[in-house]
C-alpha cells in the first residue's frame, strides 16, 4: 500500500550525523521523520569499541548508536525503518520515494547518508564476497577461528580490523601498498605488539583463490609493488578494509559533488548546491570522517534547516 507523509524536515541516514540531526530538529519543533536505511546506526554498527567518542572512554560501537537513536526519539524524532530510492529536489516540496511505498515530501531535507566500505574490483574479490571475501570484521570475523586470514588497507580501519580478528585467527597477514601507515600511532603501537599479526609491505592484492563446490577462500596471490614479485598466502579469509565512498547515489546528479562525489556544502555551512537540502557527516567530508565530526555536522544541519524554514515564512 502507498501512502505520502509530509514532514517539515525529512533526514536520510540514521548514523551519527543523521541522528544528531534528529535531536536538533526535534528541539527546534520542526517534528523531523528520519530514515534509517539499509544500515540503521550506520557505519559504527560494524565495529567494536570505540575510544575517541567525547563522554565515553569506551564504548561499543552499535551501543552507541542505541543511545543516539534513544536520543532523538526522546526528543520527539520519528524514525522509520525504510529505505530511500528517490530523492526529488528539482522543486519545493522535496520528494522522496521509499521502498515501502511510502512517498515522503518535505520542506528542507538533510542528507546523512555516510559512507560505504570501497572494493578493490577484483573479479575474483566479488566471485568469493560472502564466502570468504568480507569488508566487516566484526560482522564476519567470528567465522574463522583458528584461521589463518588477511587484511588489505593501511588506514585506522585496517588496523583496527587486523587487531580484532587476532581474537580469532591463528595468524593475520596485513597486506599494504605502501611501507607506512596513515593508521593513528595509539593503534600502530598496538598492531606492532601484537604476536599474531604479519605485515606485508609495498604489496597488493592480486587475486584470491579458492575452491568452487563449495565455494571458499584458499588463499591469495599478491604482488609487490617495486619488484612484481608474487607471493602466495593460504588463508581462509580476506578482509577488504581500504577505505570508504560517500554514498551519494540519491543525489550525484543533482547536487554539486567533488573529490570523488563527495557532496559539496558552503565553507561553515551544511547548505548544499541546491537551497533548502543540507548535507552532513561523511557523506560531505573528504578529510576527518568520524563519529564526532559527522555528529557535530548534524547538528549544523539542522540549525541551518531550522533557519532556512523561518526565513521561507518571513
Ligand atoms: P554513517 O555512519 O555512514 O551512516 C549513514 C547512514 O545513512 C546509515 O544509517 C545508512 O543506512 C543511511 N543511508 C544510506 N543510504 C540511504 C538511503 N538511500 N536511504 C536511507 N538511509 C540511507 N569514527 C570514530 O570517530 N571513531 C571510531 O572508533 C570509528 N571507528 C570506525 C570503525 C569502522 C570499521 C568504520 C567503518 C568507521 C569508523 N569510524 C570511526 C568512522 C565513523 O563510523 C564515521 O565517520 C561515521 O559513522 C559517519 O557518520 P554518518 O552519520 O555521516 O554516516
Ligand atoms: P582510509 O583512511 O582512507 O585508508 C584507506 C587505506 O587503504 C589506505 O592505507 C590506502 O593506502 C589503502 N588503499 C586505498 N585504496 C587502495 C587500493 N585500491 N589498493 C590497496 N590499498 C588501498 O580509510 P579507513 O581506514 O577506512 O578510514 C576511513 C575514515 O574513518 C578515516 O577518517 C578514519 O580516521 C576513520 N576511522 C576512525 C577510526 C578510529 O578513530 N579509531 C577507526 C576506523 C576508521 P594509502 O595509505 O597508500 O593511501
Amino acid at each position: 500500500m502507498s501512502d505520502t507523509r509530509h514532514t517539515k524536515v525529512l533526514i536520510i541516514g540514521s548514523g551519527p550525523a543523521g541522528y544528531t540531526a534528529g535531536v536538533y530538529a526535534s528541539r527546534a519543533m520542526l517534528e523531523p521523520i528520519l530514515v534509517q536505511g539499509i544500515e540503521p546506526g550506520g557505519q559504527l554498527t560494524t565495529t567494536t569499541e570505540v575510544e575517541n567518542y567525547p563522554g565515553f572512554t569506551e564504548v561499543q560501537g552499535p551501543d552507541l548508536m542505541v543511545k543516539m537513536q534513544e536520543h532523538a526519539q526522546a526528543m520527539g524524532c520519528e524514525i522509520i525503518g525504510d529505505i530511500i530510492s528517490d530523492l526529488d529536489v528539482s522543486k519545493r516540496p522535496f520528494t522522496a520515494k521509499g521502498d515501502s511505498g511510502t512517498t515522503y515530501t518535505a520542506d528542507a531535507v538533510i542528507l546523512a547518508t555516510g559512507a560505504r566500505a570501497k572494493w578493490l574490483g577484483l573479479e575474483s574479490e566479488e566471485k568469493f564476497k560472502g564466502f570468504g571475501v568480507s569488508a566487516c570484521a566484526t560482522c564476519d570475523g567470528f567465522f574463522y577461528r583458528g584461521q589463518e586470514i588477511v587484511v588489505v588497507g593501511g588506514g585506522n580501519t585496517a588496523v583496527e580490523e587486523a587487531l580484532f580478528l587476532t581474537n580469532f585467527a591463528s595468524k593475520v597477514t596485513l597486506i599494504h601498498r605502501r611501507d607506512e601507515l596513515r593508521a593513528e600511532r595509539i593503534l600502530i603501537n598496538r598492531l606492532e605488539k601484537n604476536e599474531k599479526i604479519e605485515t606485508l609491505w609495498f604489496n597488493t592484492l592480486e587475486e584470491v583463490t579458492g575452491t568452487d563446490t563449495p565455494l571458499g577462500v584458499e588463499g591469495v596471490v599478491t604482488k609487490n609493488v617495486k619488484t612484481g614479485e608474487l607471493t602466495e598466502i593460504p588463508c581462509k579469509g580476506v578482509f577488504i578494509a581500504i577505505g570508504h565512498a560517500p554514498a551519494n547515489e540519491l543525489v550525484k546528479d543533482t547536487l554539486e559533488t567533488h573529490m570523488g562525489g563527495y557532496v559539496v556544502t558552503k565553507p561553515g555551512s551544511t547548505e548544499t548546491s541546491v537551497p533548502g537540502v543540507f548535507a552532513a557527516g561523511d557523506l560531505t567530508d573528504h578529510t576527518y570522517r568520524q563519529a564526532v565530526t559527522s555528529a557535530g555536522m548534524g547538528c549544523m544541519a539542522a540549525l541551518d534547516a531550522e533557519r532556512f524554514l523561518a526565513e521561507q515564512d518571513d
